[in-house]
């Protein structure tokens, strides 16, 4: 995820620069590893560095000058963080620009080509091809909009584009698909920005262009078409209420949130994972004789989801160990695999099990949501997760990311070792293909519901988070995710069933239950247990997609989520236990954004 601008003026002599930098600046909360500008005047010049652009430029000084002018501010997902891999990007001929959000999924084919043709690439980005691909259509066509639609329509992928150039000094395009665009429509200029944020200050008149739709703007007018046809698109600017301080977060009270009902548009972008390395992780986890996974927090949540869905898909034994214990446990050697999992790639326990396994030739293999971090580096392999910048302390789209990247590891490895048919295997893939759609969904029919419950629980201190089989990790997250941010006591265990080993005397009227119970074989277990904590008085809040009867009755509150295959079951059941953490969080009037206590990427050991 990375934010990406672009501003067309009316008067060709008005000069917007400082107004792309000020629209950059607003949407420095979606990447900012680096920054780069362009402008058409006449020729095209391009700035670019790395790191946070409202660190390196003053807007009163802003070295570039033009009436037409796009940038971007990064989140790299293909390609290290350097002043090269920074936006945009530019042809052979260095007349065309463009700026790029999302992954082009078909880019070492085309690159191959194109390099083939005599192309000369600058970077290891994924966004260069468009601009070669543009040069390459202009060789054909005098018309830039054609060439450019022509590129568009051989990019597989996710993509929100800005492309300029100095041979069409007056005319900015702009592409989408799956990645968000936004056109803005102020008095005498035109804006197309990932989020409408970026340019509130100036218009509030704006247009969201849907997949497959490209607009054209320029001193004259804007047009919107569909880029598969190039037919016009007739779309009213709608006007939006927002005052611009409050849109920093959408409309959202806080990043947490936001973070949480973008999980549809992060988990799809989780599916462009690099195949190549998917191939080398699958082919070294087939040729170890002992796996381990391991992380910290949340992280370490996604890796137990990884453990039983090895046993389950590939009759694979996966051992999880706590980062920081790692080396307590862990006995590794050259036929050992470890996979390491954390958003930042950067935490420390992790790091130093890594290192650990390295000194001992095991085999490394990260799953890391920031590209070019310490992990990713040091891995032999890494897969990126692709969920954008996180910002809220408490990880939510990123665990659901981690969670995508390990299924599709998962039914990879599936498929070699025979144990499933490849029917039931393709089911699962087509299923998890379908889950954006399937949170979009989950989130939008529970969270009033959710926002209910939080307001009958929130003066009860204690809770449990209980579940069984491919429940237990959900139930961890649930629980830890309260514990971070509302600062209460919550428990949960390796296994509903080790209530009655103890932890139920705990149970009272002072204490809410939060039940897993997903449609599979531990169903009748799971109401068992619920029987058990309801006979103490608990307040017993059940998740699950089969509400019969008698959970309803045993139940106090039953929040009921879709139907999907139970070993797909984590990606929607831990939603509401999200939003809860949240609700309750506000409630008490804290900062689901601020606790106490924490960082967002733990460096310290
Ligand atoms: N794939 C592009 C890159 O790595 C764009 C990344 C983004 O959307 O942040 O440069």
């Amino acid at each position: 995820m990375c934010g990406i601008i672009g501003v067309v003026s009316k008067k060709k002599s008005e000069n917007v620069m400082p107004i792309v930098y000020e629209c950059l600046c607003n949407l420095e909360y979606r990447g900012y590893d680096s920054f780069g500008f362009a402008t058409v005047n006449p020729h095209l010049h391009v700035l670019k560095n790395v790191g946070a652009v409202s660190k390196f430029i003053n807007q009163d000084n802003f070295p570039l000058k033009g009436s037409l002018g796009f940038a971007h501010t990064r989140w790299a997902t293909h390609g290290g963080v350097t002043k090269a891999n920074a936006h945009p990007h530019t042809d052979c001929t260095n007349t065309i620009g463009v700026v790029h959000n999302g992954i082009i999924s078909n880019h070492h084919e085309l690159r191959k080509e194109l390099i083939k043709k005599g192309h000369v690439f600058r970077s290891e980005t994924d966004t260069e091809i468009v601009a070669h691909l543009i040069e390459e259509e202009l060789k054909t066509t005098s018309d830039f909009e054609l060439a450019a639609v022509s590129a568009v329509r051989k990019l597989v992928g996710s993509f929100a584009l800005v492309i300029g150039s100095s041979n069409f000094p007056d005319v900015l395009l702009a592409f989408r698909k799956e990645s968000p665009l936004i056109i803005g429509i102020g008095k005498d200029k035109f804006f197309a920005a990932s989020d409408v944020i970026s340019f509130l200050k100036y218009t509030k008149k704006m247009i969201p262009l849907d997949d497959y739709e490209y607009a054209i703007l320029s001193r004259d007018g804007y047009m919107i078409k569909d880029w598969r046809t190039m037919n016009p698109v007739n779309k009213r600017p709608k006007t939006v209420n927002w005052d611009f301080e409050m849109a920093k977060k959408g409309d959202y009270d806080s990043f947490m949130e936001k973070e949480i009902f973008e999980q549809p548009l992060a988990f799809r972008e989780s599916f462009y994972i690099d195949k190549p390395t998917l191939k080398k992780v699958v082919q070294t986890l087939l040729s170890a004789k002992r796996i381990y996974v391991t992380a910290s927090g949340t992280s370490y949540h996604a890796g137990l989801v990884f453990q039983y869905l090895l046993k389950e898909l590939a009759n694979i034994s996966v051992i999880p160990v706590i980062s920081s214990e790692f080396q307590n446990l862990a006995i590794v050697d050259e036929e050992t695999a470890v996979v390491f999992i954390s958003q930042s790639g950067e935490t420390a326990d992790t790091l130093t099990a890594l290192r650990y396994v390295k000194r001992k030739g095991g085999k490394t293999i990260g799953i890391v949501n920031v590209v070019g971090s310490s992990i990713a580096r040091e891995c032999e392999a890494t897969l990126y997760i692709n969920a954008g910048p996180e910002i809220a302390v408490c990880a939510t789209k990123s665990y659901l990311n981690q969670l995508s990247v390990l299924y599709q590891i998962s039914f990879e490895l599936a498929k070699h070792r025979g144990i499933l048919g490849i029917n039931e295997i393709e089911a699962l893939e087509d299923q998890l293909k379908q889950l954006p759609e399937l949170i979009k969904l989950t989130l939008g029919s529970i969270n009033r519901k959710v926002s209910e419950i939080a307001k009958d629980i929130q003066y009860l201190s204690k809770s449990f988070y209980i579940g069984r089989g491919i429940g237990v990790p959900t139930a961890k997250e649930g629980s830890l995710k309260l514990r971070e941010i509302t600062y209460d006591f919550s428990m949960s265990f390796d296994g509903a069933g080790e209530l009655k080993h103890g932890s139920i005397s705990l149970v009272d009227s002072d204490m809410f239950v939060v039940a897993i119970v997903q449609n599979d074989e531990t169903y009748d277990d799971m109401i068992g247990n619920i029987q058990e904590c309801k006979s103490r008085n608990g307040k017993v809040i059940t998740i699950t997609s089969n509400p019969t009867s008698e959970l309803i009755e045993k139940s106090d509150y039953v929040i009921e989520v879709p139907e999907a295959n139970p070993l797909l079951s984590p990606v929607l059941y831990i939603l509401p236990l999200q939003l809860l953490a949240v609700y309750v969080t506000k409630l008490r009037g804290l900062n689901p954004d601020r606790p106490r206590a924490l960082a967002k990427s733990v460096t310290v050991k």
